[in-house]
């Protein structure tokens, strides 16, 4: 039975149902909770074996469906009926997964790169979030075995890398699931949380997060302080992992025993050999075992140091990797004060050492199990959530800028890359052309100083704005972002009181290849960007002073001598020729000398107003 509590401070009544905490990983998925007595994160599995799913889905003929371990056997018999790694389809479209669609053994749907992915069992087409719901319902279901109560609400987590259209699919699935989703956290974060680190807000926490599953690795390096868990960098390889370990082992032993081209089964076990092989290394120093193929026996020896030469290709991967996101970080190694391991694979001992050897002296936390961590830490946050850990709230951070096109096509960040959400900022903006009724609103995302190099998100026209000079109007455009990603924006002539908002609906079909790669060309591209910006800036200052400098002699001419005029005509004109140079110094140049010389003037008039104008930033048109 749920129980029924008050909550005093806000009179509203708080229903005690559980809210779990749940994996939805690649390969496996995982439901836990806060256990009542002990206080501790566990992991839960009700009548299953084990508390790991398998996120394996088998479409039986009869409509029936398999999840889970029991649908393994299917990968083999019945391939075009199984589905695996659909996470890697989540808010996908067929164009961002089509050069690694042979990775998939069943159907893909082809027609509209545009469109988000489906996937064809039979005459069926199932979306992402359906399939990902089918592994939630099951976790759901096993929770609510072993809690003996219903399950309504959860926490999700999903890859610090994951866009807005992939969190949203989530939360989308788990809403098909049945459960209300409270809350999508970042990885990292739970697997931070499953080890207390950020439970004391008073502390300040580098941590790197390394997790190397059987298909996926990233790195992660977060700041945590007052319940904000901020991603700094992150950096990995969607298509690495354990399963890399698996091939480099079966390589090693084809050449080393002359074993010829296997086919069919044959492949089967001797992958499953080597994974074999790789995981009695974890615990102990030499694994040997006679295995027949193609009607052969072959005894098959794998020492701890050929394990470690074989993976030695893969590792070098995730060090560039690991390195590459504490650059990026802008913190010093001896700023870094725990390093978090993740994901089955960094079960093999050299696997730790070589992650310690990439943050040397920095205490690694791996005492708990590392395919349940991140599961754990969900649960520890849903926890939070539930209200049972007093004044703890822990922010998400959005993964990508924020921002509008301003004159010139400049992106204007509005909420910078990593702020916390529910967040609202808002920014004035003025018109740049004399009686401007209408301003266009263009909202972007990304990190290049070009919004042409951004993700364009929504647009939209300020109408009916009433006719007033250049500068004059006052518009506020606000940046409203909720909880769970989703932008909306609202622009208000503040003179006038004309308003106009839109909300930005999540945008499917960027993938996280493409977001790791924004990022990384933000990077990459710093320079030119900056210096593009800064001449685009000085154009567009130059084109403003121009044109109000002419307007203001035309108004103005009766009281300012003809010497004055034909100055400021030349001045005017030498400004606009030092447009063409295309060199930013040049222009500034002569931005200041006429600045210089029609100043007096503008103070002599005392019309501020326009020598305000100068100043204003504008909104094309
Ligand atoms: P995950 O995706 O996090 O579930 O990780 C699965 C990967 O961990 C697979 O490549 C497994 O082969 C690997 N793995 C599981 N157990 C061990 C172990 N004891 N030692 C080494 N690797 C393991």
């Amino acid at each position: 039975m749920a129980k029924i509590s008050i909550n005093i401070n806000s009179g509203s009544i708080q229903k005690e149902d559980p809210i779990v905490g749940i994996d939805l990983g690649t390969t496996n998925s995982l439901v836990a909770i806060i256990d009542k007595d002990s206080k501790k994160a566990k992991a839960l599995k009700g009548k299953g074996q084990s508390v790991i799913v398998p996120s394996l889905l088998h479409f039986g003929t009869n409509e029936e469906i398999i999840v889970g371990q029991s649908a393994r056997s299917f990968l083999m018999d019945a391939p075009e009926r199984t589905v695996y790694s659909v996470k890697r389809l989540m808010g996908k479209s067929f164009g961002d997964i089509h050069e690694h669609a042979s990775y998939f053994s069943y159907k893909i749907i082809d027609q509209d790169a545009e469109e988000l992915v489906k996937i064809r069992i039979g005459n069926k087409f199932y979306s992402p979030i359906e399939l990902s719901s089918f592994i939630l319902k099951e976790l759901k279901y096993r929770a609510e075995q072993e809690l003996g109560t219903e399950v309504k609400r959860a926490v999700i987590t999903v890859p610090a890398y994951f866009n807005d259209a992939q969190r949203q699919a989530t939360r989308d699935a788990g809403k098909l699931a049945g459960l209300e989703v409270l809350r999508i956290v970042n990885e990292p974060t739970a697997a931070s949380l499953a080890y207390g680190i950020g439970l004391d807000k008073e502390e300040l926490k580098h941590v790197a997060v390394y997790d190397l599953g059987g298909g996926t690795f990233d790195v992660s390096i977060l700041r945590i302080t007052q319940g904000i868990f901020e991603v700094l960098s992150t950096h990995g390889d969607t298509y690495l992992g354990g399963d890399d370990f698996d091939r480099a082992i079966y390589q090693y032993w084809s050449e080393k025993y002359s074993i010829p081209e296997l086919e069919g089964a044959d492949i089967q076990s001797l992958r499953l050999s080597a994974e074999e092989a790789k995981k009695a290394l974890s615990s102990s120093e030499h694994f040997t075992k006679t295995l027949q193929l193609g009607g052969k026996d072959y005894s098959l020896e794998l020492s701890k140091d050929a394990l470690k030469a074989c993976i030695s290709p893969v590792l070098e991967r995730t060090k560039a990797a690991c390195l590459l996101a504490l650059k990026e970080s802008g913190i010093a190694l001896d700023e870094l004060d725990e390093v978090v391991l993740v994901g089955g694979s960094t079960r093999t001992p050299a696997v730790k050492e070589a992650v310690q050897s990439y943050f040397p002296n920095v205490h690694i936390n791996d005492s708990l199990n590392p395919d349940e961590v991140v599961a754990l830490g969900a649960a520890v946050e849903a926890d939070i959530l539930a209200g049972n850990r007093k004044d703890l709230l822990l922010l998400d951070v959005t993964p990508l800028s924020l921002g509008i096109e301003t004159l010139g096509g400049l992106m204007d960040v509005i909420i910078p890359r990593n702020s916390k959400v529910p967040a609202k900022v808002g920014k004035s903006y003025t018109t740049s052309v004399d009686g401007q009724v209408n301003l266009k609103v263009s909202v972007y995302q990304g990190e290049r100083e070009l919004v042409a190099e951004n993700r364009k998100l929504a647009e939209f026209i300020l109408k009916g704005i009433p006719a007033m000079p250049a500068g004059f109007p006052k518009i506020l455009v606000n940046f409203i972002l909720n909880a769970d990603g989703i932008l909306k924006v609202e622009a208000m002539e503040e003179r006038s009181g004309v308003k106009q908002d839109i909300e930005v609906k999540p945008q499917y079909g960027l993938s996280d290849a493409e977001v790791e790669e924004m990022l990384l060309a933000s990077i990459t591209h710093a320079e030119a960007d900056v210096k593009t910006r800064m001449l685009l800036e000085a154009k567009n200052e130059a084109n403003q002073l121009i044109y109000l400098t002419e307007r203001f002699l035309e108004k103005n001419e009766s009281m300012l001598t003809d010497d004055e005029l034909q100055q400021s005509s030349l001045l005017v004109n030498d400004l606009r020729n030092s447009l063409e140079s295309n060199d930013k110094d040049i222009i500034l140049g002569h931005i200041d000398e006429l600045n210089e010389y029609t100043r007096p003037f503008a103070e002599r008039l005392m019309d501020i107003s326009i020598s305000k104008a100068l100043k204003g930033k504008s909104l094309e048109t």
